[in-house]
């Protein structure tokens, strides 16, 4: 029996190590790719100095933790909408419905925020969206806390909103619409 736990270990430890990985390439914080890599502070710098020495040293501050800069304007709104939206397709093709789930920082949970993460960027190169305010979104998004992925009522097309401002139930390309044509 020892060999497959073992194994089964030592596959979850070298998935972590990949995530502390793509984490760090992708500019998280130190403690965001802690939290969610499972690593030490200590295994990832050594991990960065032997395989990413060109990398920059990530962002420096404390996380974001407010959702109002992604309403500040029309672009920051659509591109947190697409990554909102890219991540939530992943999970609702690897969480089974119905099942209560809530994100928080794991494993699994990690190497589904990076995919997102590379898909908006392959999407949206420009963008200017930092790892941290996608995790941000990410988690706001799936775990309804001051902001929704909804569809508008009108045309199905996603729409973010902040829970706690006037409610839309149309998107703005709609409310523009609706007002050139009353
Ligand atoms: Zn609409």
């Amino acid at each position: 029996m020892g060999s497959t736990s073992s194994d089964a270990r030592f596959d979850r430890y070298y998935r972590r190590i990949q995530l502390g990985l793509r984490l760090l390439a992708h500019g998280a914080r130190a403690q965001t790719a802690c939290d969610w890599s499972g690593l030490t502070p200590d295994r990832l710098i050594t991990l960065k100095r032997r395989w990413l020495p060109d990398a920059g040293d990530g962002f420096r501050g404390p996380a974001p933790t407010s959702f109002q800069p992604f309403f500040r304007s029309a672009v920051r709104l659509a591109n947190a909408t697409v990554f909102a939206s890219i991540h939530h397709s992943l999970c609702q093709r690897s969480i089974p419905p119905g099942e209560s789930w809530e994100l928080q920082p794991g494993l699994e949970n990690g190497e589904r925020l990076c995919s997102a993460f590379e898909i908006f960027r392959e999407w949206e190169p420009d963008a200017d969206l930092e790892f941290d305010q996608a995790a941000l979104l990410a988690r706001g998004a799936a775990n309804s806390e001051n902001i929704e992925l909804l569809r508008c009522l009108k045309c199905h097309s996603a729409m973010l909103i902040d829970k706690w401002a006037r409610r839309r139930e149309v998107c703005s390309g709609c409310r523009s619409r609706r007002d050139a044509n009353p």
